[in-house]
Order: structure tokens, then sequence, then C-alpha cells
């Protein structure tokens, strides 16, 4: 039988007391290690959580723990080789897929640790300027934001086992809240391998990092009143969670990331083979095939004035085709697997679904597996559809409704601009659109009249051909989240991450007293 990982509560490394849950390599069918959870004290582990690292971290300045942020991206970057490793076996990706994953996690720590450094010596924010309650300024409010004294649980996805814990932890630690991570069981490996080297190095003070791996069964109701809940996941588990009484009666704080239908658009004006169709279609190929689509920000509608409908078809179809699928272990590779079996089979089920709304442009199923058998690796290869003219756009309701969650997109002809932003919206709320075009007002205009039903838009214009940071690609700096359908959630966008793990009061007082807080 393979290894049990063990679990990290309430201060002791502790296995499940039941048989566990192997967990498998995509490519090669084989376990790898298992995980379980059963038996767990969790109202003990949590409460470890709260008292002991919630008060150690909060003892500390920003800049202490910016510090300790800084030593985790030390400690995870010499420990790189052995991350990569485990991504290919467990999750199936090629060198390139798993860097997003594992590098942009180290990105993402090292970001949080300079923003965190900046803000010096506090332990607590000032949120804006006093305002005056009385004539003479002789009474004032000033609005103060402190570390909330509870745990934040993040319930996790399977597609970033490194990123996904990094994203919320780096914001989270640098605000003082000590953090319990659940991750998604099929890929559970690399997030508690990382939490192990980092609770093992002793970078963080005790109870301040803990990992639950396997059911998430009980995690919900250990929680309490100042806890909060981030989410990243299912659309139907988010409404799970949403309902639970631990948020519904106890006001649990929950950020939730679910499915979106994101969007890239060519504006109108621009020819076939221009600059911007050129950078739509490259972007578009990248965003199918990177980590085989299992990116909740990668591009699922593409959207082109329906003349050029036909010319876009064929040149996103010409790239796809020269994509080699298969093990990642193979250098020819550029696509490795989806995740398991399970989501094989769903991708397989999206995609006939929405194939009976739409055309098939490029057959994935003509891809031979390269290095794998195809009776056990979970790889498929990309497929683009398309819903053929303007009006099968309109007739089309899945492709604006189902996520398929794996390297499948479809391409969708509008009439003109307002057509266009009309279909998008369909897609009631993503994390993000791009727009592709050369001419700046036409996209400044779009991406304001699109901002508001996304949580990022990306505006690729020739200019920024060479340097733009990618359509998929959440950078710290910048938002990520969406409204609707996309769950409502808001993470990352530098210091704004740190809204969600503060709590705001407004504190009443002559001016002597607040003076005080400025004075530090
Ligand atoms: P999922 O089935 O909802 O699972 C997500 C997490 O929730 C896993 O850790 C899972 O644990 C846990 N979970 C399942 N049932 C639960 C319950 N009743 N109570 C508490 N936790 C529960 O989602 P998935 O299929 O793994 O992930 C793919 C989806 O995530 C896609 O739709 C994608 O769009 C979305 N996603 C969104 C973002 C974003 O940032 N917006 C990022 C990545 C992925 P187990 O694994 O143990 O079941």
């Amino acid at each position: 039988m393979s290894e049990l990982l063990l679990n990290h509560l309430g201060g002791r490394w502790l296995p499940g007391t039941g048989a566990g849950t192997a967990l498998f390599d995509p490519v090669l069918g084989d376990e790898l290690v298992r995980v379980d959870a059963t038996g767990l004290d969790l109202p003990a582990g949590f409460a470890y959580a709260r008292e002991q690292g919630g008060a150690a971290l909060r003892a500390l300045s920003y800049r202490q723990r910016a510090e300790m942020l800084g030593a985790i991206v030390k400690l995870l970057q010499a420990n790189r080789d052995a991350y990569y490793a485990i991504a290919t076996a467990n999750s199936g990706t090629v060198k390139n897929d798993s860097a997003v994953d594992i590098d942009g996690a180290i990105y993402t720590l090292g970001t949080y640790a300079k923003l965190g450094a900046a803000l010096g010596e506090q332990r607590f924010l000032l949120d804006g300027e006093p305002a005056a309650l009385a004539k003479d300024g002789a009474f004032q409010s000033q609005h103060v934001q402190l570390p909330v004294r509870g745990l934040a649980l993040f319930i996790n996805a399977f597609n970033f086992p490194a990123w996904g814990l990094w994203e919320k932890a780096a914001p989270a630690l640098l605000s003082g809240v000590p953090v319990v991570v659940k991750p998604a069981t099929a890929t559970a490996w690399l997030t508690q391998r990382m939490v192990q080297d980092v609770v093992d190095a002793g970078i963080l003070p005790a109870g301040a990092l803990s990992v639950v791996c396997g059911s998430s069964a009980g995690l919900l109701d250990a929680l309490q009143p100042f806890d909060l809940l981030s989410f990243t996941g299912s659309a139907d588990t988010a409404a799970l969670l949403r309902r639970h009484r631990a948020v519904a009666e106890r006001s649990v704080r929950v950020n939730i990331e679910a499915d979106s239908i994101n969007s890239a658009l060519l504006l109108e004006g621009e020819a076939p083979g221009s600059a911007a169709f050129d950078l739509l279609v490259k972007e578009v190929v990248r965003e199918m095939t990177v980590k085989s689509g299992q990116k909740c920000t990668a591009i699922r509608r593409v959207f082109v004035p329906q003349a050029l409908y036909a010319a876009a078809a064929e040149a996103i179809s010409a790239r796809l085709a020269k994509t080699t699928v298969g093990n990642p272990r193979n250098e020819a590779v550029r696509m490795g697997a989806l995740v398991s079996r399970a989501q094989l089979a769903t991708v397989q089920q999206g995609l006939q679904a929405l194939k009976a709304q739409a055309e098939v442009l490029h057959d994935g199923a003509t891809h031979a597996l390269v290095d794998a058998d195809p009776a056990l690796a979970c790889c498929v290869g990309p497929s683009l559809l398309g819903t053929r003219d303007a009006a099968g756009s309109e007739a089309a309701d899945r492709v604006h409704a189902s996520e398929v969650f794996g390297p499948v997109a479809t391409l969708v002809p509008y009439r003109d601009a307002a057509h266009a932003l009309e279909l998008i919206r369909r897609g009631e709320g993503s994390l993000v659109a791009s727009l592709y075009g050369s001419d700046d007002a036409r996209l400044a205009d779009a991406a304001l009249e699109l901002a508001d039903c996304h949580g990022r838009v990306h505006v690729v214009s020739p200019a920024v051909a060479a340097v733009h940071s990618g359509h998929g690609n959440v950078m710290p700096q910048s938002l990520h989240g969406g409204p609707g359908r996309a769950g409502g959630g808001e993470e990352l966008g530098g210091l704004r991450a740190l809204n969600f793990y503060h709590r705001r009061a407004a504190v009443q007082a002559a001016p002597g007293v607040l003076v005080r807080w400025a004075q530090g």
C-alpha cells in the first residue's frame, strides 16, 4: 500500500484513522500516496490555530510577517525540484505548466513579502483620515482595520495545488491570520509537501499553518463567527457552502471563486493576419492548451466579427494541430494530462453537450497520444468548436453557460460591437475577458463596457505584444475574482487582498485619542 500523508493540526502531524483515499498518476495510472482525515479532532485543532497561531502572528508587525513570507520563498525555491517531480506525477503536467503553479506560487509570495515590508512596524492599519463628528472637530471618527481573530479555512480546487495555497496564504499570514488548508483530494500531495516543508523549517509560529487532507466532512461545522472561509471550486459545491449554517447563521465571511466562462474578443476593424488578429489566435491557443485548459481563467469563448469566422477558425485550428499531447516526461510533449479519469469523463461529457449546438472546427480526437496509453492516460487533444454564424451564436445557450474544464473553446461570431458585448454578458459574470485590437479608443470603450461583469479586463494591442502578462495569468498586483457566476469573490490586487483578513471598525473619540495612532 502507498504512503499515507500526514495531516498537520493542533501543532502535530497526525494520520487519519481510516484506510485513506489513493492519489494517482493521471498518465501512468500508478497509485502514488494516500490521504485521510478520518478521526481528526477538528474543533480542537481549529481552536489551537486561533489561540496559538493567531495570537503569535498578531504579536508581530507587518514587516516581521513579511520577512517570514520571504523565508518561505527561499525554502520553496530550494525545494523546487521535488515539487516539480510531484506535479509531473500527480497532476500530469509538462514543466511549463508545473511552473505556472509552482513558480506562480513563489512569485506571489515574493510580491506579498515586498508589499508587507513597506507596511513597516504597524500592527493594524488606519483606514482613511479622521472625519469630524462635531462642528469644531472636537469629536472625530477614525476607521481602523484589525486582523481578524479567527482562522482562515481554505478549501481549494485540484488544478492549482501550489499557487492555490500560497495566493491565499500570503495575504492571510501577512495580515496575521492563521491558515488551515484543505486541498482538493486528487492533487493534495503537493500542497501537503509544501506545508510540511514550511512547518518543519520552523519559519512560522506553531498553529499558523495547518493542513487537512482528505474528506471535507466536519470542516465547516468547526468554524466560528470570526473565522473566514475561502473556497475555490465548482459552483455546485459553492452553493452548498453558502447554505451551511456557519455562513448562514454565524456570518462566517466567505470568498468564493467558482466556474467562469471567460471570453476573448477581437474588435471590429482588424483584418485576418493583422497584428491584433494574430495576437488573439496565439493567446487562444495558449489558453486552451496550458494545463490542458484546467485553468479557471482559461478562454472558453472566442468572439470574432462574423466576416472573420472562417479565417479565425483556420488560424486557431492550424496552431492547435501542432500541439503534441501525452506523457509530460517526454520532451516532445507540449500538453500533458487532465487530472483524473473522473475529469476526463466530465470533459468528454461537456464537450458532447457543446457539440450538440456547435460545429467541430478542430477535433481533439485527431491527436495521437505521445508515449501514453489511451486506455490509462487522462489525456485529451484540444478541441475548437464554433457556432457558425451570428444567429447560431444567439441560439446556442450552452456555450455561454457551461464551463468545460479542459482544452476546449468555442468560436462565436458576432454582428457588431453591441452584439459582441451582449453575447459576452450572457456568461453572467466572469473572471477575465481579453480584448484584441489596434485602436486605443475602441479598446478603452470596450474595456469599460465589460469591467462591471469581470474581475479583470486584459487589453492586448500590438504595442504590448511582447510585454503583456497573458490573459490567464493571475498577477498578484491585479484583482482575481469575478461577479455573478464566477462566485463574486475578490482575491489579490496587491494590498487590497488584506481587506478580507481584516475587520474594519470606526473609533469615535477626541482627536487626542486618535492622534496617538498617527504618531505610531
Ligand atoms: P469541487 O468539486 O467543487 O471541489 C473543490 C474543493 O471543494 C475540493 O477541495 C473538494 O474536496 C471540496 N469539496 C467538495 N465537496 C465539498 C463539500 N460538500 N463541503 C466542503 N468542501 C467540499 O471543484 P473541482 O471540480 O475540484 O474544481 C474545478 C472547478 O474549480 C472548476 O469549475 C473551476 O472553474 C473552479 N476553479 C475556480 C478557480 C477560481 O479562481 N475562480 C480556480 C480554480 C478552479 P475533494 O477534492 O476532497 O472532493
